[in-house]
């Protein structure tokens, strides 16, 4: 066959899948040898545009860019959806492979826990806000250790996170500064469907009905945003924004306006910048999201 007549799949350099931290080690001095920065974007698969953009960011600040794949059991509790969370390996592949990624980081759960696995980081701060931590208690502890160990495994210059988990992002940059890790974090504002529903690799668990109903979550957040903005008290603004979001069928978990940075609760938008945080489920399906306001 002549090189002519080869697709553009087959001509396409693949991401080096990686599944070994000496592998990885191998693969970032290389890297290093030649100068080159890193940017490593963490994922638990199941891509979507989303995490697209995150890697095109990733590619933006760095010469090299790792994808990590790893479901973290770490960071689920014993009644989530650990086990039925999706997988599609062969499309994330794909994607990447379109993206011009240079290395998959994909461990399995005996390379990132080994039997005697003993330490976990205990994050404060922003991880205590009484937010996502009041309904998920284990979840960012999880997310800390796991990413505090992608982060000394891989080195980066830059790790991109999306404001959709806009605690986890906080989080993990206090943790990143609390610890010297050198890494610079880097967030990226949510990328969302057509009607306004922020992409999730969980809405793949929507059914028809639930999916025609979803994006009421960010509706109510737009909406409450343009009310405070006009100057609407914030108690009787929020209340209305939750009722709104359980007539389209959700129960909420939360819906609150926080100091953007801290994520401190206020008293007025006035003691702001201020974002709004929102957790419901639809059905089985429990969605996330965030506004500025
Ligand atoms: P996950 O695979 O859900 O753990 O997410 C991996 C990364 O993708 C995290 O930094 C998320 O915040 C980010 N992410 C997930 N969904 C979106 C979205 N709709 N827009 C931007 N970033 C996202």
């Amino acid at each position: 066959m002549t090189p002519k007549s080869k697709s553009a799949a087959q001509q396409r350099p693949q991401p080096q899948v990686i599944r070994a931290v000496g592998p990885l080690r191998a693969w970032v001095s290389r890297v290093r040898d030649k100068g080159e920065t890193v940017a490593l974007v963490p994922t638990m698969g199941a891509l979507h545009a989303g995490h697209l953009a995150l890697v095109r960011l990733a590619r933006r600040r760095a010469d090299r860019v790792i994808v990590s794949i790893f479901v973290n059991p770490a960071q689920f509790g014993p009644n989530e959806d650990f086990g039925s969370y999706p997988r599609t390996w062969d499309a994330d592949v794909l994607a990447l492979s379109q993206l011009k990624v240079d290395a998959i980081w994909a461990p399995g759960v005996a390379t990132m826990y080994p039997d005697g696995f003993a330490t976990r980081i205990a994050p404060g701060g922003p991880a205590l806000a009484r937010l996502e931590d009041r309904f998920r208690p284990h979840f960012f502890g999880g997310v800390c250790t796991v990413v505090a160990k992608l982060l000394l495994q891989v080195a980066p210059d830059y790790a991109t996170f999306g404001e959709k988990d806009y605690q986890q992002l906080k989080v993990v940059t206090a943790m990143a500064r609390d610890l010297d890790i050198p890494t610079k974090i880097v967030g990226l504002p949510t990328i969302r469907e057509k009607d306004g529903l922020a992409m999730s690799s969980r809405n793949a668990y929507l059914s028809t009905g639930e999916r025609a109903a979803a994006p009421a979550l960010y509706r109510a957040l737009t909406d409450c945003a343009k009310h405070l903005k006009a100057g609407s008290p914030l108690a009787a603004t929020l209340g209305e924004a939750e009722a709104q979001i359980e007539n389209a069928g959700y129960a909420v978990d939360y819906f609150e306006a926080r100091h953007a940075e801290t994520l401190a609760p206020i008293q007025s938008v006035k003691d702001g910048p201020v974002r709004l945080l929102v957790a419901a489920k639809l059905g089985r399906t429990r969605l996330i999201d965030n506004l500025q306001v």
